[in-house]
């Protein structure tokens, strides 16, 4: 068979079309597969961005982060199953739009066809079990008489609805994968019959996405060996409140029912977030051979500041990291602050405070060592306010990593390559002031 050159060219673009969608806008290039898609871009100078997603069924966005401004990252589509248009957005992580592409997504296609006929007088959901696994969670269920439901997810940085199938009987259980979503986000979700698409049921995964740590032991010949070093994750998801005595050799009390801070874009507690950091700072520590105790590895007990300097004190720590989120009215103000005590007994016990001040000014010298874009707050303040650092009978420093009150900050604190900047940098500040402090000798 004779095949015109130009039959060719027709038959290649329509398979050009058909195996992928691709689209070139300027450095942005998308491809899309049944089920995902995949970007790639270049944003020289940036080791963030941001990418945002969304199809006529679903939407979500997550950070990504490169070394050398080359960026590539990978999403699933939890629920596209017709074919459509999928636009994706690439904003640096200041929000600012830098490219936006529209390309033809061909649809998931579903599993085939459902195993049960749908039944008149259908049942709700019952027995209804979400739990988180990495990366996504397992749900089990019951309904009774629905040939197929729709599942629909909201989370905090994506949302999205997969069709699931039952088993004989109608019973539903599997697994949805939805990778972008952050550490311990609740996933909330409402279960639609596939006929008809009423709610017929309603959960949320309650807790953690993989928060427990990887890390236990001091990695052996690392070069903070023998330090010891209390994290200490700001606040918890518990009522607190009660008054406590302000400190050793002082007057009056102060509170642990602080106001908590809240992520502009992510609408993350300052709890949840500093818990993750703590994890990540936690690792770290123990890869460089530190000995590492925790205030607090849930979120949903309350922990009194005594009790937290208690665990301090009683680990015998070299130093107290009490990690928070800033919160100001100014949503312009970012960067980083130290607080550390001056009156209190234990304090001048630690140093004189000149000396103290010079701790507090290595650590707050260590967090501004890799920033990104510019700050404009690096705040070094001695103070007698704080309970949680006058109690304790170490270098005791409260924190502020970022304020979630401003939007670069936020999505900042929240992506994992971030948080883990973050830890080396206060792992900088710890190994320094444990030379000072004469706890270790310089690396040779
Ligand atoms: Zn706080």
């Amino acid at each position: 068979m004779k095949v015109s050159r130009f039959t060719l060219v027709i038959f290649l673009a329509l398979v050009a079309v058909l195996i992928c969608a691709v689209s070139l806008a300027d450095n942005l290039t998308v491809e899309t597969e049944p089920g995902l898609f995949r970007v790639r871009f270049s944003l020289p100078g940036e080791n963030f961005a941001i990418v945002n997603y969304s199809t006529s069924d679903e939407n979500g966005w997550f950070t990504v982060y490169s070394e050398d401004g080359q960026f590539t990252a990978e999403s699933a589509l939890l629920g596209s199953y017709e074919p459509c248009r999928l636009t994706v957005k690439i904003q640096k992580i200041d929000q600012k739009q830098v490219e936006q592409v529209k390309v033809d997504y061909p649809g998931t296609p579903l599993p085939e066809g459902s195993a049960l006929e749908f039944q008149n007088g259908r049942k709700g959901v019952r027995d209804l079990v979400l739990t988180p696994v990495e990366g996504g969670f397992a749900y089990d269920f019951t309904a009774q008489g629905h040939g197929f439901v729709k599942l629909q997810i909201r989370a905090t940085r994506q949302t999205g609805m997969v069709i699931l199938y039952p088993d004989e009987n109608y019973h539903y259980s599997g697994t949805v994968m939805v990778p972008h979503i952050y550490n311990a986000s609740n996933v909330y979700v409402t279960i639609r019959s596939g006929k008809g698409n009423g709610s017929i049921g309603t959960g949320q995964t309650t807790k953690g996405y993989a928060l427990l740590a990887k890390e236990t032991e001091p990695a052996a010949g690392g070069r903070l060996q023998g330090v010891i070093v209390c994290v200490d994750p700001g606040h918890q998801n518990a009522p607190g409140g009660e008054k406590e005595p302000l400190g050793p050799g002082m007057d009056g009390y102060g509170s642990n029912a602080g106001g908590m801070a809240e992520g502009t874009v992510t609408r993350r507690r300052e709890s949840i977030v500093m818990l993750e950091c703590g994890f990540v700072i936690r690792d770290e520590l123990l890869r460089q051979g530190a000995t590492v105790v925790m205030t607090r590895e849930i979120e949903e007990k309350r922990y009194s500041n005594l009790e937290r300097d208690a665990v301090a004190n009683d680990a015998g720590a070299h130093v107290m990291l009490r990690l928070h989120g800033d919160n100001n009215k100014s949503e312009k103000n970012r960067g980083f602050g130290v607080y550390y005590p001056v009156h209190s007994e234990y304090a001048l016990a630690v140093a004189d405070t000149d000396t103290y001040r010079s701790y507090g000014q290595i650590m707050l010298d260590a967090l501004q060592t890799r920033k990104v874009g510019t700050i404009n707050k690096a705040t070094l303040d001695g103070t007698d306010r704080f309970v949680g650092n006058n109690w304790a009978k170490m270098p005791c420093f409260l924190i502020e990593l970022g304020f979630m009150s401003n939007k670069i900050d936020d999505v900042l604190l929240s992506t994992p390559e971030y948080q883990q900047w973050l830890a080396e940098s206060l792992a900088d500040g710890i190994y320094e002031l444990a030379i000072v402090r004469g706890v270790i000798t310089p690396e040779e």
